[in-house]
């Protein structure tokens, strides 16, 4: 062991231990530290088990929570119990995350005993994390615009990972239905372990663009795209006319999809799921797909699929007396118009809660909810809007032509939990990225002051 990974892995525990003692999350800070001593300090780590990670725009939390389940039920070599699986599950997705979680599950020598660790990051550091780190499987979902301030322009975060790719020679699980993703199929022509997966046209699919999108043109000869249908933004089947990009048979495609049921069919098989938002397909498309390169027994894919809830702001649901109120995270226009395409599938009358913050994390810049498409809003009956930004967003609702005499402006988030809830019924909530756990904290207050379980 080179001295110097001695003593950053030393350094590094010492951090950790002081930051416990002291009543405090390790959160980002003791990665912060090595790597401002040392930009890479990761390669202190000693680690055989496969690497699962997990990038893209929307979607990671959710996918990697899945995979982390699934995997997590595997029996252990010897039999004994099950797998010991390590992960980010809470969304620290940076080097500098990463490293502080590898610090509290590593021994003195850098080696992390694990059977599997199943990671979510961030797109820009796949590059910066996996030059270090030995990577197993990579999954890729999606490339929307989001929080560009942070980010910089989507193809400058795609060339990044391109770049990345270009020499990578593991497991890629790709979206063939995201031209800006499957286009990283051919990154390196020498990896023989590129892998696509898909959904099969559903009901809500457009022949036209419904919502913003970033992939209208080649990227290998700059044609116009060719769309078929577009499942949601510009996810859908494409092809290229000038070079056939696109022309992809995908190894795994959820089919039959069954609104009613809830249910749908991968490789001859019905499979139920407790949400069937089309974004979330695309993701369990992904687990599927991992979960086969790992010959993970089916009932195991079934039970989790069947059973399984991220909550933590993703589709979590609240229920105070005859109302339900399911809450989503929105960090740019197309987690919202997710959200939207799940209330407006919904055949019921409903209100929406929608809260929206304008701190650093979010992007100062809030002009992303004129990229929300508010133009079909079934049933809804009221708004409530709420956060920092509450009176943006009843501005950009009213704007879509919606009766301003039905939205209800509540800066204070425990007004607005009180005031979503004074009518039963049913209820969807739209969250921005630091509004989402304020939102679930109030939320739950107010149904614990009534009574409730929350
Ligand atoms: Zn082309």
């Amino acid at each position: 062991m080179k001295i110097i990974y001695f003593f950053t892995i030393l350094f590094g525990k010492l951090m950790v231990k002081l930051l416990k003692l002291a009543g405090r999350d390790a959160g980002n800070l003791p990665g912060l530290v090595l790597w401002t001593f040392n930009h890479n300090y990761l390669k202190a780590f000693k680690i055989d088990c496969p690497i699962i990670a997990v990038t893209g725009t929307n979607g990671k939390t959710s996918t990697t929570n899945f995979l982390n389940r699934i995997f997590a039920e595997l029996p252990s070599k010897d039999g004994s119990g099950k797998v010991k699986v390590i992960t980010n599950m809470q969304g620290n997705n940076l080097d500098t995350g990463i490293g502080s979680m590898l610090l509290k599950y590593c021994d003195m020598k850098g080696r992390v005993e694990a059977d599997y660790l199943v990671l979510e990051v961030d797109e820009s550091h796949v590059p910066v994390i996996f030059r270090q780190l030995p990577l197993e499987t990579l999954v890729i979902l999606n490339f929307f615009r989001d929080q560009l301030d942070r980010n910089g322009e989507v193809e400058t975060l795609i060339l990044k990972v391109k770049g990345f790719l270009e020499t990578y020679e593991g497991n890629l699980i790709l979206n063939a239905d995201d031209p800006n993703v499957a286009r990283l199929g051919t990154a390196n022509p020498n990896n023989k372990k590129v892998h696509y997966y898909s959904v099969e046209k559903y009901e809500g699919a457009t022949s036209e663009l419904y919502e913003a999108g970033e992939g209208r043109f080649c990227p290998t000869c700059g044609e116009t795209l060719v769309y078929d249908y577009y499942q949601y933004s510009h996810i859908g089947r494409f092809r290229c006319p000038g070079c056939g990009f696109g022309e992809i048979t995908p190894e795994v495609q959820i089919k039959a999809l069954d609104f009613e049921h809830s249910a749908f069919e991968i490789e001859g098989e019905r499979y139920t799921a407790k949400h069937m938002g089309i974004y979330h397909l695309y993701n369990l498309s992904a687990v599927y797909l991992a979960a086969k390169l790992y010959n993970i027994d089916h009932g195991i894919v079934h039970r989790i699929f069947e059973s399984f809830e991220v909550n933590n702001g993703r589709l979590e649901q609240f229920t105070l007396g005859g109302s339900s109120l399911l809450l989503n995270l929105a960090k740019n226009p197309v987690g919202a118009n997710m959200t939207l395409r799940l209330l407006n599938q919904d055949k019921r009358e409903k209100e929406l809660l929608f809260v929206l913050n304008d701190n650093v994390a979010d992007g100062l810049d809030v002009s992303w909810i004129w990229d929300i498409n508010f133009s079909i809003f079934n049933g809804v009956t009221r708004v409530v809007t709420s956060g920092t930004r509450a009176y943006d967003i009843a501005i950009r609702i009213k704007c879509s032509g919606y009766d301003p005499d039905k939205i209800t402006v509540l800066p204070d988030l425990d007004d607005a939990a009180a005031e979503i809830f004074r009518h039963e019924g049913v209820k969807y909530g739209i969250a921005n990225y630091t509004a989402i756990q304020p939102t679930r904290a109030a939320l739950k207050r107010y149904i614990e002051s009534k009574g409730g379980k929350a």
